[in-house]
């Protein structure tokens, strides 16, 4: 196939080795150009290589190239996945440490005790927009995978400011209903399901188990299984008490990042406190502990992997697709095998009715050489579309404002929105202390 797929950001901790595996397990890519952009030269040299012997071991022809320049990188491409984060894993933490000093906790906002803090979407808009401008000059046609956060925010903003690109948000939250499957001990090709929301606001309407209705499942479960599942289980999992208290208080099931620490912990009321924490079996600081660790053990791997030559690799990165679906994607659009997909797009076509038509969904759409179109849901009750409205759609409203406007007095409101913001002194010394960090000096110059 003569397909140029272009990955901006190709050494993510995240990404980088799932989307290896599954290009060289497609044969529909065969032949294909796949080209590897990082500014960091250690991890795209790494990855690139890692691919290079990856594809041999799995006897799959690709042209496999690298390069730093993004300009180089998009010059011909089909289709770009963007998964770069342009503060890295320290510029989370920097941003973290000063707003845990002035009071603020987990389960607040999205926008500050979150991996879509303000500090780091500043940066990463900055760069989405940037890639959608050289897109349109120099791959107009291309398609554009964005899986960086801020998924919800940057869909929305994309879309409806740049309405001629070809654009999808695509976040992999969603597999939390192959979780609770496996839990209730169901074949994940015998479920069928419903999962409507924005991102990582997804909740679980509709559930079948071989044409049966699955809920009494879920329901016998939570009776007689889940409190010893809840003695192993690691703290914040996705099946845990908070999970199933939001279950019977809402009807619906909150799947994958929805209320876990991935997700921005929503809601506040389960983390008010260590012992309310304890008492919920959730622990958002440990989870995210957890989530650096395993990313830096994943570079490491990859950095090791890639220069020794002895290691057979497909003993270490099963060849079995990761689940992930950018590379499915590509493949429906580029081959025409119209599959179905849960992806990010506008609501513009009501696919969640009562969000607004301008801003994300996370739904399911029928993607095919026709390209990514919609599927109308069931939608969610009115108390979880008020949710949306309230904790997703007015901050990134705001949030989205105070970019545009380049107004810290407008990110200022957006801070007080945070469910543990007291006073606006609390507020603004926060806001003032992140501004000032040295690393942040291009955010502190916009926002004025
Ligand atoms: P990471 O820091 O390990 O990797 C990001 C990569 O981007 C690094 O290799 C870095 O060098 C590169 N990069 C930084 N600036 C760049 C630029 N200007 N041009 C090109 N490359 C650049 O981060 P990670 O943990 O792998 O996460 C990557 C992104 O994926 C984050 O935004 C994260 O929130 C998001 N994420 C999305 C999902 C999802 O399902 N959509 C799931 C997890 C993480």
């Amino acid at each position: 196939m003569d397909t140029k797929i272009s990955i901006i950001g190709a050494g993510s901790a995240v990404f980088s080795l799932s989307m290896i595996r599954d290009i060289c397990l497609t044969p529909n890519l065969q032949g294909s150009t796949i080209m590897f952009m990082d500014i960091d030269e250690a991890r795209l040299d790494a990855a690139h290589h890692l691919c290079q012997r990856y594809a041999r071991e799995i006897g799959i022809e690709l042209d496999l190239r690298k390069t730093t320049d993004r300009g180089d990188a998009l010059e011909g491409a089909d289709f770009v996945i963007n998964t770069a984060l342009v503060v890295g894993h320290h510029g989370m933490r920097a941003g973290w440490d000063i707003a845990r000093k002035h009071g603020y906790r987990f389960g607040g906002s999205y926008h500050i005790m979150h991996d879509e803090a303000f500090w780091i979407n500043y940066y990463q808009y900055v760069l989405f927009e940037e890639i959608v401008q050289d897109m349109l000059e120099i791959c107009p046609d291309a398609w554009h995978l964005l899986v960086a956060n801020p998924v919800l925010a940057g869909t929305t903003y994309l879309a409806r400011k740049y309405p001629e690109h070809k654009f999808v948000g695509l976040c992999h939250g969603f597999g939390g209903v192959y979780h609770l499957a496996d839990a209730l001990g169901l074949e994940r090709e015998h479920i069928t399901f419903e999962v409507p929301g924005v991102n990582h606001f997804l909740w679980l309407t509709e559930f079948y188990y071989q044409g049966e209705d699955a809920f009494p499942l879920i329901d016998r479960w939570i009776e007689e299984e889940a409190p010893a599942y809840w003695q192993t289980c690691r703290a914040s999992d996705g099946l845990g008490p908070k999970a199933i208290d939001l279950y019977q208080r809402f009807g619906a099931f909150p799947i994958g990042d929805t209320g876990n620490p991935g997700g921005g912990t929503w809601p506040w009321w389960y983390h008010t406190d260590a012992e309310t924490e304890k008492r919920w079996r959730e622990d958002p600081t440990g989870w995210y502990e957890g989530y650096f660790v395993h990313g830096a053990e994943r570079v490491a791997n990859i950095a090791r992997w890639a220069e020794d030559e002895s290691v057979q690799l497909t003993d270490h990165i099963a060849p079995k697709m990761s689940g992930e679906s950018m590379v499915g994607i590509i493949e429906s659009i580029a081959c025409d095998i119209p599959r179905t997909y849960i992806v990010n797009i506008l609501n513009d076509g009501e696919f969640v009715p009562g969000v607004p038509a301008d801003f994300e969904v996370e739904v399911p759409a029928l993607v095919s050489k026709r390209g990514i179109q919609g599927i109308q849901t069931n939608g969610l009750s009115a108390e979880l579309i008020a949710y949306i409205l309230h904790d997703r759609v007015a901050p990134v409203e705001i949030e989205l404002e105070a970019y545009e406007m380049g107004s810290k007095e407008l990110l200022l409101q957006l801070i007080m929105m945070d469910p543990w913001s007291r006073s606006m002194e609390q507020a603004e010394s926060m806001l003032d202390e992140i501004l000032a960090l040295p690393e942040f000096a291009e955010m502190r110059d916009h926002y004025r």
